[in-house]
């Protein structure tokens, strides 16, 4: 015997956690369960922010946002916005904190005060919740759809696939089995690869400066192609480069087909020519000084004797040995300081998957599948992925209160019938 539902969300994480709420926040008396393969619904949304849970952002627009038609996501993000987010939390007990960036944060600052707040209103909302259930296969039926897992087995006229993809690991739930099932049910993917990563360099001067943390503008090179940049923390690590500014600009590494690069700009406000005078004029005040000395005070200690020793110029060798050629070398290190990339740590590193299910088989306003009424799809699972800063779980969060809409809508014209 199966169990039977209105509707069965397939994955207890920030997307299928929130379009149940939201069923039972439109109908008390509606039949909803959650189906989670791990012991434990919301095990992500733990980690994310640090443990703080970034969960939204004051700037949501479009730009922020990423795939193969990035405008699928345009319907969502504008009708369920941030501010309605902020309501629906608000309902769940959360209040919002906005840092200087316009990141919004839990007041308390707690990543699992939104986990509880989520899972408490579930449960006191009769929301079912199986978990250590993992979903293998998905029939249409009739009526509906049959949905088998390792326990077992539920009907719902209406499923939501909010599965995720691989961004975490196995530990968060997030094995990408789920595209599968939906590649035997006809649905098309895009490649995905790791974003919002660690990018991996040619790593003889990134293991020098191992553990040094500094401001720089990174930006990701396709050949002579700037594809992104960003302007923030830079961390030198044995395998390479990490950060906030890397992890910006880390979705096309795994993508591109050619040889890519990450440039960093130690100075960046300053242009060029700026560079060349500052170097110059340091040059003449502190001509007695020793090469790994020239650069105390303006660049990090350590960087500054890896631009000497870049410049093919020795630490021990008087500052009053400068050449003009010599200006010109250092000044160029500093403005674009250049790393070849060797690919990034990898899915269990990245904070999100980019590509997925392909989001041209499924309606942007409802996100129901084109071809299986009744069907959805919400949150990572679909090619939408988004920048570092609140933007993914505003995407899971957007696309779930669609679904749940939609859900709603046609359970109330089956009921008019
Ligand atoms: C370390 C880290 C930090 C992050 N920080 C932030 C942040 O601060 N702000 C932000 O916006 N985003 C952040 N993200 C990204 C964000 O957490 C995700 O994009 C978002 O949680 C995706 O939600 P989801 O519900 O689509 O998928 P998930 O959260 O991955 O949930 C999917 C659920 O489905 C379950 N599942 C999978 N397959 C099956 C199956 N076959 N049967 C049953 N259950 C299944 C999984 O176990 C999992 O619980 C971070 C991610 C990571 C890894």
């Amino acid at each position: 015997m199966s169990r039977i539902y209105s509707a069965c969300v397939i994955g207890g994480g920030a997307a299928g956690m929130t379009c149940a709420n939201v069923l039972k926040m439109n109908d008390k008396n509606l039949s909803v369960c959650v189906i989670e393969q791990m012991p434990r619904v919301l095990k992500k949304v733990i980690v994310t922010g640090n443990g703080r849970c970034n969960i939204t952002n004051r700037d949501i627009s479009l730009s922020h946002y990423h795939g193969e038609n990035p405008l699928f996501a345009a319907y969502a993000l504008k009708n369920f916005d941030n501010f309605i987010v902020e309501v629906f939390f608000n309902k769940l007990g959360v209040i919002f904190h906005y840092d200087e960036r316009g990141r919004a944060y839990p007041y308390s600052l707690q990543a699992s005060s939104v986990v509880d707040a989520l899972r408490l209103y579930a449960a006191d909302n009769g929301v079912d919740i199986f978990t250590e259930t993992e979903v293998y296969n998905i029939e249409k039926t009739k009526s509906g759809y049959l949905i088998t897992t390792n326990k077992e087995s539920f009907k719902a006229e209406n499923i939501v696939i909010a599965t995720g993809l691989l961004s975490g690991g196995d530990s968060l739930g997030s094995n990408g089995k789920m595209l599968s099932i939906l590649k035997n049910m006809g649905y098309k993917t895009v490649k995905v690869t790791p974003s919002l990563v660690q990018i991996k360099t040619e790593n003889t001067l990134t293991k020098s400066l191992k553990g040094i943390k500094i401001t720089a503008k990174a930006t990701l090179f396709s050949g002579d192609r700037a594809i992104s940049q960003n302007t923030d923390e830079v961390l030198f690590c044995d395998y390479g480069l990490s950060g906030p500014a890397i992890l910006y600009i880390s979705r096309e590494v795994e993508r591109e087909t050619g040889d890519t690069t990450v440039s960093l700009d130690l100075m960046p406000e300053y242009p060029h020519q700026k560079v060349y005078d500052m170097i110059r004029y340091r040059a003449g005040v502190l001509s007695t000084r020793k090469l790994e000395d020239l650069f105390l005070g303006m660049l990090n200690k350590r960087v500054g004797q890896a631009v000497i020793k870049l410049a093919g110029l020795k630490l021990g060798d008087s500052v009053s040995t400068l050449t003009e050629n010599d200006y010109k070398k250092l000044t160029s290190i500093i403005k674009d300081l250049r790393f070849k990339t060797l690919g990034t740590t990898g899915f269990n590193n990245s904070q999100v998957t980019a590509g997925g299910l392909d989001t041209a088989a499924f309606d942007d306003e409802t996100m129901m599948s084109q071809t299986h009424g009744g069907l959805y799809a919400i949150g990572e699972i679909l090619d939408i992925d988004g920048d570092c800063g609140g933007y993914n779980l505003q995407w899971a969060f957007s696309s779930a209160m669609c679904a749940a809409e939609s859900i709603m809508d046609r359970l109330n014209e089956d009921e008019n019938i």
